[in-house]
């Protein structure tokens, strides 16, 4: 298989060709009803004098959109591996250039390429570095870039409904392109690629794992579970060093836990080897499940998907990922009460340190996620959701100060208590996941939900504030 390479009219040999590529839809994981349109795009080529014949136009142009790394490039690839055509490929932030007339004659040459080994697909990387709306740019260089768009334009109606070029472009800003660029016979079909959901991540796990020694009994979802919000790239990634792993410890396979390292370098970095004292780990243990365990109770928070107690060279001690609801975040749709509940959560580390500790408190590492806790507070009080209705504007007001200042505190105190109780509560659970973290340094989603479910007395206990 592979690509076809008619002879060049001219004896240069093509700039722009991407040779060998061999990639195929089943290469591309996690599309689920994108593939269909996919696969349309597949047919123009292929079945394109019936659809001709019968009227339909073939689209000049196909928009990719997607955040960097879910596979755009790969797919774009695909099609025309599945299509057997020709695929020239370029990125748009090499069009833009300090000598004037280079961008445009680079789109010039790409197309007259294309058109000679037709037929092809044209692959543009990141569109927007080129297709920004005009206007938006000023100074020389902005004029460049007219003049290359203007080229990319001439060459997008030269090929309109044709079928046998078509140009497949990626951006992640399809909300920024001149609209000169998406109007019909240019890149009138637009696909969204989103990141990957866990059945999504799981299939590219897999796709990545199968030319790989992978031990039987892989447990891809628990390894799916606790990358929420990776892309392909990343997961892609993830399975390549987790095969270093294996050959650094001279092993012939790929094991779950393999992967669970090489996911938590993947989203921390490189993990500190340095020895701990016994204790140490424990009261490290002790924070980590302090949180989660708070956490589980609250149905705004209760999705945690790892816990570890590896540090993170330099940077923190332990970790726990808890699966925030993105949107609701972002939009600050957080409920008053999911507010409490955060704050609960970020103080629990202290008030586990008092419950196990007592007086013989010896450390600060609960220090950061209290800030946090203090933070959430003042929010609490300056967005006026305490019972004492104070906003921002009194914030300018010195003496009015202390009175925030006090009512922060009396939240945090509240939510510092209802942490006490529910840990108190959850003695038992504490406890068995202190034990497997001091052992086995971290706990997947499934280890925690099954020690919950054994040891856990969860109750919904709504603060009175
Ligand atoms: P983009 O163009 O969206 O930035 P790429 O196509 O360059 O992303 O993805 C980079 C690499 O990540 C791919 O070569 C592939 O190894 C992996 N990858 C990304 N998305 C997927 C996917 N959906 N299925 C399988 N592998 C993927």
């Amino acid at each position: 298989s592979g690509a076809r390479v008619r002879r060049a009219r001219n004896t240069k040999l093509p700039q722009y060709l991407e040779r060998g590529i061999d990639v195929k839809f089943s290469d591309v994981a996690g599309l689920g009803k994108i593939r269909e349109e996919l696969e349309e795009i597949v047919k123009f080529f292929t079945h394109g004098e019936m659809y001709r014949r019968r009227g339909v136009k073939i689209p000049g142009g196909i928009l990719l959109c997607g955040p960097p790394g879910v596979g755009k490039t790969l797919l774009a690839k695909a099609v025309a591996g599945e299509a057997g055509v020709n695929f020239f490929s370029i990125s748009a932030s090499q069009f833009v250039e300090i000598y004037v007339g280079v961008g445009a004659s680079r789109v010039r040459a790409l197309y007259q390429e294309a058109r000679e080994n037709a037929p092809s697909v044209v692959f543009i990387d990141e569109l927007d570095a080129v297709g920004r709306e005009r206007g938006l740019i000023k100074g020389s260089g902005g004029q460049e870039r007219d003049a290359t768009l203007n080229q990319l334009l001439v060459c997008l109606d030269g090929f309109e409904g044709k079928g046998e070029v078509i140009t497949i472009a990626s951006t992640n800003r399809p909300d920024i392109l001149d609209p000169a660029l998406v109007r019909p016979g240019r890149f009138d079909r637009k696909i969204y690629i989103p990141k990957p959901g866990l059945i999504g991540r799981i299939e590219i796990l897999k796709v990545h794992a199968r030319k790989k020694p992978m031990a039987p009994d892989v447990d891809y979802m628990a390894v799916a579970s606790m990358t929420d919000g990776m892309v392909g790239a990343e997961l892609a990634n993830i399975v390549e060093v987790a095969a270093i792993n294996m050959m650094r410890d001279a092993r012939t396979e790929i094991t779950t836990d393999d992967l669970i390292q090489a996911a938590q370098i993947e989203e921390r970095g490189m993990l500190d080897r340095k020895e701990r004292s016994p204790e140490m780990w424990k009261q490290v243990a002790i924070n980590e499940a302090a949180m989660a365990v708070v956490a589980v109770n609250f149905p705004d928070l209760r999705n945690i998907e790892f816990l570890t107690i590896a540090p993170r060279a330099g940077r923190d001690l332990g970790y726990v990922r808890m699966k925030m609801d993105h949107v609701k975040f972002k939009e600050g749709m957080l409920s008053r009460q999911s507010l409490l509940d955060h704050i609960t959560v970020q103080i629990a580390p202290r008030a586990a340190d008092e419950l196990w500790y007592g007086e013989h408190q010896f450390s600060t590492i609960w220090a950061e996620t209290a800030d946090n806790a203090r933070s959430a507070a003042r929010t609490f009080v300056l967005g006026g959701l305490s019972d004492k209705h104070y906003g921002l504007s009194d914030f300018w007001v010195a003496d009015r100060i202390n009175d925030i200042d006090s009512e922060a505190l009396h939240i945090l105190h509240m939510c510092y208590d209802r942490a006490k109780e529910i840990l108190h509560q959850n003695r038992n659970l504490m406890d068995a996941v202190v034990d497997i973290l001091v052992e086995k340094k971290s706990l997947t989603k499934e280890g925690f939900f099954k020690l919950v479910e054994l040891h856990g007395s969860l109750q919904p206990m709504p603060p009175s504030v």
